[in-house]
């Protein structure tokens, strides 16, 4: 059996005494997390032999609480379904009614918000408390590595959040690809304080680390003066990975820390052996400021629900900004045109993944998933990229970031890039806004540093010194902050709203 073939759970068998699991509300060895999900496994069961497939929606914070319950959900043969702390009950609503589950699990700090969601849906409602105080024993069902194991909703940029289906075989080939690139060990431990209803900080983080044999250390939540501090303690910490914004807010904290804390934070940054970014386009300003802090030239990854990590800048060896390095082991990518037809180097189309870490499909969404995937079993990512000196670069999304403005194909992330160079910008979002005479009109939202100010025909002198002037933008809105997801993506489709609103 290869690596990938064996699931997580029987690789955790392996690590028994090991510690796994450090939170707010306990510690947890291999075995102790195997042995209380077991015994949670038994709570859902209740009697019956195998959960079969059903769907177990959860609310729980980054805690043991979320660990016992996804490990518990399948030793009983379930499909885990994490939920959005963050989220409003109508999203949570979608999820649990999309997912049609058939328990929905909730920490007590949820008990108000979830325990009536249950009841609407019919569905039986379990406490974490139970979960976490069950010692009842019986006989659990053995899950075969191809059965339906999470399933976790993407918000895309049109329409309803849909649910990305892996089995057990493609999160350990996720797992596999992920953790070989970046050499995970038992000796790693790394800081979780990202999201746990996103693909980044439950593969990356949390399972990746686990199936090294590692510790998890889980903050519950993002505190960026509660990360300075974990990592001016050192205490053995070697991993950290987040997204863009959380790396702003580590820099704008540095900043505003005394000077002696200042020195201590950069001796943690460089105790550390890997801190990695992605999620959205690192912009290079939080690169390099961030570089000038802890010594790293953060690792940037792409990756997405649907297909796991899929590209990287390498652990060993340069790390060219603004790119996103070479495919992950076991994972094929393709730039392609219109026509489906691959393209060489230098040339900018759809990339395109295929391999054994690839989602299954959109759960019951025979159609969607059909259409998302090409005839000889590649799937379209919907984002645009290309190669260049040997490396991928992200162009973004075609739906929001891919712009056509009189006639010309321009990338919001490259206009983003350059406008950033601008003094008086903290950062910017560019949009198209469809327009009857230019197709689409670029247009810039601008988050300014204090006391600054800019107007259009400022930011359009400065953008014509970097970029072909019909990249540059024509329309300008200065915002105290971008409309942004729960993991703080800026939300494109948002953003372009107050454009709208503003020339209504
Ligand atoms: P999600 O499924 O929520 O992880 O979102 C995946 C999307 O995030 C991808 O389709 C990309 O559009 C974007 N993305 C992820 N990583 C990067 C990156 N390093 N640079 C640019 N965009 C990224």
């Amino acid at each position: 059996m290869t690596d990938s073939g064996v699931s997580l759970l029987q690789r955790a068998a392996q690590h028994q005494d090991r510690l796994a699991i450090v939170a707010r509300d306990g510690q947890c060895t291999y075995a102790q997390l195997l042995q209380r999900s077991a015994h949670a496994a038994a709570t859902f069961l209740n009697g019956h032999k195998d959960l079969a497939g059903a769907r177990v929606a959860f609310l729980a914070p980054a805690d043991l609480s979320y660990v016992i319950t996804q490990w518990a959900i399948w030793q009983a043969g379930g499909v885990a379904v994490p939920l959005c702390t963050l989220h409003p009950r109508p999203e949570l609503e979608h999820v649990i009614a999309d997912a049609d589950a058939e328990i929905v699990v909730s920490h007590p700090d949820y008990e108000g918000l979830v325990s009536p969601l249950a009841a609407a849906k019919g569905a039986r409602h379990v406490s974490t408390r139970e979960l976490l105080a069950s010692s009842t024993h019986q006989s659990l069902p053995t899950v075969a590595a191809e059965r339906d194991a999470m399933l976790i909703y993407t918000s895309g940029t049109t329409g309803k959040p849909k649910g990305v289906l892996t089995t057990h075989a493609i999160i350990a080939a996720q797992l596999h690809s992920v953790t070989s690139a970046w050499e995970y060990t038992a000796r790693d431990r790394s800081l979780l304080v990202l999201p746990l209803h996103h693909l980044h900080g439950v593969l990356n983080v949390l399972l990746g680390t686990l199936w090294a044999g590692g510790v998890c250390e889980m903050h519950a939540g993002f505190d960026a003066n509660a990360v300075w501090r974990r990592i001016m303690a050192q205490n053995g910490l070697t991993m950290f990975m987040a997204v863009p914004t959380i790396y702003s807010k580590l820099i704008a904290a540095y900043d505003a820390a005394p000077e002696a804390d200042q020195a201590a934070m950069r001796a943690g940054c460089r105790a550390l052996r890997l801190m990695v970014s992605g999620s959205a386009a690192l912009p290079l300003p939080i690169l390099e400021r961030f570089q000038e802090i802890s010594g790293h030239t953060l690792l940037e990854r792409y990756g997405m629900t649907e297909i796991g990590m899929a590209l990287g800048n390498p652990l060993h060896g340069v790390r060219l900004p603004g790119h996103v390095g070479q495919p992950f082991p076991g994972i094929e990518v393709r730039v392609v045109d219109a026509e489906e037809n691959p393209l060489p180097e230098g040339h900018s189309g759809q990339l395109q993944v295929r391999g054994p870490s690839v989602f299954k499909g959109y759960f019951r969404r025979a159609e969607d998933t059909a259409a998302s995937f090409t005839r000889d079993g590649f799937f379209r990512t919907g984002d645009e990229g290309v190669v260049e000196h040997g490396a991928y670069r992200i162009l973004g999304r075609m739906s929001v970031d891919i712009l056509k403005t009189g006639g010309y194909k321009v990338s919001a992330l490259e206009i983003e890039a350059a406008l950033r160079n601008h003094p008086a910008i903290v950062d910017c979002a560019v949009v198209g806004i469809d327009d009857p005479q230019w197709g689409q009109r670029v247009a810039a939202a601008v988050i300014l540093k204090p006391k600054h100010t800019l107007s259009l025909d400022e930011l359009r002198t400065f953008g014509k010194q970097l970029l072909a002037a019909y990249k540059v933008p024509t329309q300008l809105l200065i915002v105290d902050d971008f409309p942004r997801n729960a993991l703080g993506k800026v939300q494109k489709k948002q953003v372009a709203a107050l454009f709208d609103e503003k020339l209504s």
